[in-house]
């Protein structure tokens, strides 16, 4: 039993604890936690799915079994090095072909100390301008001040998007925040929001799809809101990419299932919605927006992208295994074969370099962690008793006794434009993804030379 339940009960949150054993479908035994609270209401800290979340079927392979980690975003004032980890398991549906999570943690211990605020995820704000000028065209309303809706809406960041250009825009999330009703999406919300506001012209959902465990009640909702002539715009982390470009990050708790287009034109059609157009984007490695309306089975524009990517994503898995295990011995040769550097520090404080820290067998190898994000500053990673500083402090330690392993490693290029100083000065930054690479100043130099641009070396 871990030490947050423990904690639970000394507490007196919990009055009991049944640990029931459950044996699955590959002969394993699974743990599954039951907290029974003082209410003598059971609630699952974590399941394990047995049937896939888009169409039910019960085969499935383990496509990347992780080791067990924390929840990713748990980021703590005081250092929980006991806290809970659980299994993180990849797999894919053999019928449908839709990479998910089997592990499903409870809502309120996921999101209990979430800490994601859109607005602070480097270059979201701009991201999310252009995104809204992208998609006023696709509009078939005529209405004067057409009406959005924006599920996961988070700290509004995409709502003031909008609202800038004269939308009317209002927002569902479970933190809360203006215009915003607080809860989690769900056909129970989407009524709520057509009683008080009536149909939506336009519903957003960015990021947020992946992390429902009952993906066609979450569709059910986007049906019964949205009006006759409005869009649904849906950008959700790409399956493909998260095998083809190693996105080992991308994998966490809260994300539960990674689609290609052939399984978001499924689940679409099974809720009467029509794709009409389907982009690939460049945001967090990899992403599909999908732009559906009402009256269709879902078949609409869909194109070879669609089988060229369950193809190659297929053909791909072993190496995506082998990739992370070699990634993962040569990240510790090295620090092996280079005892000098005594110092070893680690760049990024996400949720995702959560997952790279046990991923990478570097749970208590790295003290401290940098970041440049203000809200992080002096917050504990989650399990381990490491703090987390601004990115100077880098410059508190000799740089020729240190190194800086880059978990952040698709901001690579800014990070090491911002610290050519550390570089110069004998210091080494060593970048797991996609492919191991060690950064000194001459290497960055050759960088600088080939391209003649810092930021984009
Ligand atoms: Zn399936």
């Amino acid at each position: 039993m871990g030490s947050a339940l423990l904690a639970l009960i000394a507490n007196g949150v919990v009055s009991a604890v049944n640990i029931a054993n459950v044996r699955g479908n590959q002969g394993k035994i699974r743990s599954m936690a039951r907290i029974q609270t003082t209410r003598s209401k059971f609630i699952p800290m974590l399941t394990i799915r047995e049937t896939c979340r888009l169409c039910d079927s019960r085969d499935s392979r383990v496509v990347l079994e992780l080791p067990p980690t924390p929840i990713g975003d748990r980021y703590t004032e005081t250092p929980e090095p006991d806290v809970e980890r659980f299994p993180l398991t990849l797999i894919r549906c053999t019928a449908c072909g839709l990479l998910q999570l089997r592990e499903v943690i409870d809502p309120e211990t996921l999101y209990g100390h979430y800490r994601y605020r859109t607005g602070e995820s480097l270059g979201l704000s701009a991201y999310f301008d252009r995104y809204v000028a992208e998609i006023a065209p696709v509009m078939v309303t005529n209405r004067m001040r057409p009406h959005v809706v924006d599920i996961g809406s988070n700290d509004g960041t995409l709502l003031r998007a909008f609202q800038r250009r004269g939308y009317i825009a209002t927002g569902v999330d479970p933190i809360g925040g203006p215009d915003t009703l607080q809860g989690a999406w769900s056909l129970t919300a989407s009524k709520l929001m057509r009683g008080a506001n009536g149909q939506a012209d336009i519903i957003t959902a960015n990021n947020v799809l992946a992390n429902a465990d009952d993906v066609h009640g979450f569709m059910e909702g986007v049906r019964n809101l949205l009006a006759p002539d409005g869009i649904f715009v849906c950008e959700t982390g790409s399956g493909p990419d998260l095998i083809s470009s190693r996105l080992y990050d991308c994998i966490y708790h809260e994300h539960l299932s990674y689609f290609g287009l052939n399984q978001l034109r499924v689940l679409f059609g099974r809720h009467g919605l029509k794709i009409i157009k389907a982009v690939h984007t460049e945001s967090k490695g990899g992403c599909l927006r999908i732009i559906a309306s009402h009256g269709g089975d879902g078949e609409g524009v869909l194109s070879d992208l669609a089988l060229e990517q369950r193809d190659a994503s297929r053909l791909e898995e072993a190496g995506f295994r082998r990739h992370l295990e070699n990634t993962k011995l040569e990240v510790k040769r090295w620090l092996v074969q280079h005892p000098e550097r005594v110092w070893h520090f680690g760049y990024g404080a996400s949720v995702g370099v959560t997952t790279l820290r046990y991923a990478l067998g570097l749970g208590g190898k790295i003290n401290p962690f940098l970041d440049d994000n203000q809200s992080r500053r002096g917050l504990f990673v989650p399990g381990a008793p490491v703090q987390v500083f601004m990115s100077d402090e880098l410059y508190e330690r000799p740089a020729h006794a240190s190194v800086v392993i880059l978990l952040a490693w698709r901001y690579a290029d800014v990070i090491l434009a911002k610290h050519q100083a550390f570089l110069e000065a004998g210091g080494v930054i060593l970048q797991p993804l996609p492919t191991l690479t060690v950064h000194t100043a001459e290497s960055y130099a050759r960088r600088i030379l080939a391209t003649g641009n810092p930021r984009t070396a």
